[in-house]
C-alpha cells in the first residue's frame, strides 16, 4: 500500500471513529492523523500574508482538541468576505486594513490550518460606504482571478438595472449575487420582505444566466416565516436556474425557526444552504434530516470567523456573545472565548456525529457540493 492510500484510509477512520464510538475531543486528536501536514495553502500566498493570524493558545489548542481530526483535507469556503481598503469603517483589532485572497489565504488558516481552501468571495462593506459598491465589487472580481478554484458574487442593490447587473458580472467574470436588507428603502430592515432587498428581475437574470444568489434572510422568525418561505418558494420555482443559497444556515440562529418551516420548503432542487457563522448544532442538522446535507455548504462567513464569541439560541430568537460581552467571568473562573469560525465548525461538527453522517457526506458537506455547483474541478 502506498504513502498517500495509508494517509486517506488513516484519516478517514479517525473521523468514523469519531462518528460511530462517540469518540471526541481530545482522544480523538491522539489518533492517528497523516493527512494533516500537506501545505497546500502556503505554495500561493506572498511571505508576508502567510505570516498573518490573529489565533491565540486557546484558538490553536480548541483546534487541536475539536477540529483537526474531523475536518476535511479540501474545504470549500461558500461564504467569505474580502474588502478594500477605505470601503468598511470597522476595524477588528489585529486585521489588516485589506484583505484580498492571498491574506484570506494567510489568515483562514487560523480556522482550517493545513488544508486546500478554496472559496466563493462576497463583497464586504460598510453601510455609510454604499457609494464604494463599484469599487467592492471590482476588488472581488480582481481577487477572484488570483486563483482558478474560487469564484466572487456580485453585490446587488434593490434600485440596479437588471441589464446593466447581468453585463457588470459578466464583465467583472463573475457568477452570481449578494444582497443585503440594509439596502431595502423600508424601515426598520430587519423586518423587511425578501423583495424589498432582492427584487423579482434581479432572480430572473441568475435565472437566465445560471448565477446563484446568497440570501441572508431577515425577520424575526427566519425560515418559519410565512412571508421568507412565500417568496423562497416563489423564486426557487419560477427560476429553476437560479440557485437560491440560503445564509447562515437559513439564518437559523434559532433553530426551532429551521424545525418549523424547513419542511414547507422541500422539493426545491435550487435551495441549498451556507452554514456560516451559525453556532447551533439543531440548526445545521434540521437542514441535514428535513431537506438533506447534499444541500450544505461549508462557510466561514470571514471576517466574523475572527471575532470571538458565539450565537445563542434563547427565547424565540437569538442572541450574540462577543468578546467584549460582560459574560465570561463565571463562578468556575474565567472563560476564554474562541474564534466564531472555531466554534461554527464544532457546531457542525457535533451535527454531523449526531446524524450520523458518513465520511463521504461530510466530504460533500466541505468541497464536493459546492464544486459542484459552482463546475470547479
Ligand atoms: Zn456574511
Amino acid at each position: 500500500m502506498t504513502q498517500p492510500q495509508t494517509s486517506v484510509l488513516r484519516r478517514a477512520w479517525t473521523r468514523r471513529d469519531l462518528m460511530r464510538l462517540g469518540i471526541g475531543g481530545a482522544l480523538a486528536s491522539l489518533l492517528p492523523n497523516l493527512a494533516v501536514n500537506g501545505q497546500a495553502v502556503a505554495a500561493d500566498s506572498p511571505k508576508d500574508a502567510a505570516r498573518q493570524t490573529l489565533a491565540t493558545e486557546e484558538d490553536r489548542n480548541f483546534f487541536r482538541r475539536e477540529l483537526d481530526s474531523f475536518l476535511p483535507d479540501k474545504i470549500f469556503d461558500a461564504h467569505a468576505h474580502l474588502f478594500k481598503q477605505g470601503t468598511v469603517s470597522w476595524d477588528l483589532k489585529g486585521l489588516p486594513p485589506q484583505v484580498g485572497y492571498p491574506e484570506y489565504q494567510a489568515l483562514i488558516q487560523d480556522i482550517h490550518p493545513n488544508r486546500r481552501t478554496a472559496a466563493l468571495f462576497l463583497p464586504a462593506f460598510s453601510p455609510d460606504k454604499k457609494e464604494l459598491l463599484p469599487q467592492c465589487n471590482e476588488w472581488i472580481s480582481q481577487q477572484v482571478a488570483q486563483s482558478k478554484d474560487c469564484v466572487g458574487g456580485f453585490f446587488v442593490k434593490p434600485e440596479d438595472d437588471p441589464e446593466w447587473v447581468r453585463q457588470e458580472v459578466k464583465r467583472l467574470k463573475l457568477r452570481g449575487f449578494k444582497c443585503y436588507h440594509t439596502m431595502a428603502a423600508v424601515t426598520p430592515t430587519w423586518e423587511t420582505q425578501i423583495p424589498d432587498y432582492l427584487p423579482e428581475q434581479l432572480v430572473k437574470v441568475a435565472g437566465e444566466e445560471g448565477w446563484s444568489i446568497t440570501l441572508h434572510m431577515v425577520r424575526s422568525r427566519a425560515v418559519a416565516d410565512e412571508g421568507n418561505q412565500r417568496w423562497i418558494d416563489r423564486y426557487c420555482r419560477q427560476y429553476p436556474n437560479m440557485t437560491l443559497i440560503l445564509a447562515h444556515s437559513a439564518r437559523g440562529f434559532q433553530p426551532a425557526h429551521n424545525l418549523e418551516g424547513l419542511h414547507n420548503l422541500k422539493g426545491l432542487d435550487n435551495l441549498y444552504f451556507d452554514t456560516s457563522a451559525n453556532c447551533e448544532p439543531i440548526a445545521h442538522q434540521a437542514i441535514m434530516r428535513i431537506i438533506g446535507h447534499k444541500k450544505m455548504l461549508y462557510g466561514s462567513d470571514f471576517h466574523v470567523s475572527h471575532l470571538r464569541g458565539r450565537s445563542v439560541a434563547v427565547a424565540d430568537s437569538f442572541l450574540w456573545l462577543y468578546e467584549d460581552t460582560p459574560v465570561w467571568k463565571e463562578k468556575q473562573g474565567t472563560i476564554k472565548p474562541v474564534m466564531i469560525g472555531l466554534e461554527n465548525l464544532r457546531s457542525l461538527k457535533w451535527a454531523c456525529w449526531s446524524e450520523r453522517l458518513s465520511d463521504n457526506a461530510v466530504e460533500d458537506i466541505f468541497w464536493n457540493n459546492a464544486t459542484k455547483l459552482f463546475g470547479i474541478s
